[in-house]
């Protein structure tokens, strides 16, 4: 009965819509519950939309008119929290299924925080800093009266930066007229940052690798490992990799590309190269490889780090990995998600493998309300914790109910948010 709806559900959506995926997702794990029709209804919409059109003056002199979004998903266990991309693809529903991967990722962590997320249909690759300074602050001013360190709290995503997030903050505070730091996190160090930051969605990434490969008895130590994406998540999840559980990191790719050496690549090497040429192509020690085979590689572990749906219908029967780490948000399309639990991939769901980022987020609006400053340590610490518990239960769940990693998560995750919907008295 659940199987057929999710599967008829797939066939009538419209491909590659990343919200059709997330309300698909959705839907399979609130019939698993029975949820009732009206809390069902609430929680598959976000609460809120803004759309704004953003006009910046660019060096040249001449002005272009960009669009942005901020989406509030759902409040109802603490303010919206989520990132902003600058991408030249984003579109509305992207952001929208984005904001409600955080809900579901702050409730299956259990961090007080609901779910939101902002976007700009921009090329940042393409403009100079002075240009995506002026399109940030913009953004900032046309969002402001529904953000805030007590209403919703933005961070970086795809292509925005701890440099983008200071103007941001600095833009708020202005308006505000306040030094609420807490506003935006992933800011620098200097200004309200959190230890840790940078690394947290790599490294709780880890933590949940570590123990999926404990419970499915393989040592991490010499595992193969390929990554796909080389931002943020990608390169902190190939280097923690090699330095921290001694794996051996036969792939990585970004969008120009990939490169393979099967004995594996020296990560600081790729990294250095990665800053002088700006892609990971090209590395001399290496091969090339298309970024679609990276993804069917035979290797112990596969982070997807990219972009949404790149393990899909047409692939997933080809994914050979023993575990996939979902270190980007929707990298797998609901109907490869069949296909994988099928073939016994171990897949750790986007929204606990990948919420480290928004975990240390967290640390710091609570540094920042407390004007204090934790130490690396106990950022890590405290951050293995939340990641280690919060794989248990998801994998407890699973088993519990023979389901899948995701539909788990997703069960933690909807009854926590319902609890709040319902003693609030929304619904
Ligand atoms: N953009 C990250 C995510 O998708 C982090 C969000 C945050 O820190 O608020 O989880």
């Amino acid at each position: 009965m659940v199987q057929s709806t999710r599967e008829a559900k797939i066939a009538a959506a419209p491909e590659h819509d990343p919200f059709v995926a997330a309300q698909v997702q959705f839907d399979h794990a609130a019939e698993l519950l029975d949820l009732d029709p009206a809390m069902r209804q609430f929680l598959r919409v976000p609460q809120r939309e803004l759309h704004m059109t953003l006009p910046v003056r660019m060096d040249d002199g001449h002005v272009e008119v960009f669009t942005g979004f901020r989406i509030q998903h759902n409040d109802a266990r603490g303010p919206n929290k989520g990132g902003i991309r600058f991408h030249p693809q984003e579109t509305v529903n992207t952001v929208k299924a984005l904001a409600m991967w955080m809900t579901w990722k702050c409730a299956v962590v259990d961090i007080p925080l609901g779910g939101g997320k902002g976007g700009v249909i921009c090329s940042p690759k393409a403009m100079s800093a002075t240009e995506l300074e002026r399109l940030s602050r913009i953004y900032v001013r046309e969002v402001w009266r529904i953000i805030g360190p007590h209403a919703d709290v933005p961070a970086p995503d795809v292509y925005t930066t701890p440099q983008i997030m200071a103007w941001m903050m600095d833009e708020y505070c202005k308006l505000s007229g306040t030094s609420d730091f807490g506003v935006i996190t992933g800011k620098p160090l200097e200004i309200g940052g959190s230890l840790g930051r940078g690394t947290a969605t790599a490294q709780g990434g880890w933590y949940t690798v570590r123990e999926a490969a404990q419970a499915l008895g393989l040592p991490l130590k010499d595992a193969s490992v390929a990554v796909q994406g080389f931002g943020n998540a990608g390169s902190y999840a190939a280097l923690i990799g090699q330095e921290q559980f001694g794996c051996k990191i036969l792939a990585v790719s970004d969008s120009s590309g990939g490169i393979i050496n099967e004995n594996g690549l020296d990560i600081n090497e790729v990294l250095k190269h990665k800053r002088e040429t700006g892609s990971v192509t090209g590395f001399r020690y290496s091969e090339p490889i298309s970024n679609e085979a990276l993804l069917e590689l035979n290797v112990d572990v596969l982070w997807p780090a990219a972009l949404e749906n790149v393990i899909t219908g047409e692939n997933a029967g080809r994914i050979k990995a023993k575990i996939v780490a979902e270190a980007a948000n929707g990298p797998t399309a609901p109907e490869a998600d069949e296909v994988l639990h099928g073939n016994d991939v171990h897949v750790i769901p986007d929204i606990l493998c990948n919420a480290g980022g928004v975990i240390v987020s967290y640390f710091e609006m609570v540094q920042n309300y407390s004007r204090d400053q934790w130490t690396e340590e106990d950022v890590a610490r405290r951050l293995n914790r939340k990641m280690t518990e919060s794989y248990h239960a998801v994998l407890d769940i699973a088993k519990a109910r023979s389901i899948d990693m995701r539909t788990a998560a997703y069960v933690v995750a909807i009854q926590r948010v319902a609890a709040a919907v319902g003693l609030r008295g929304w619904v």
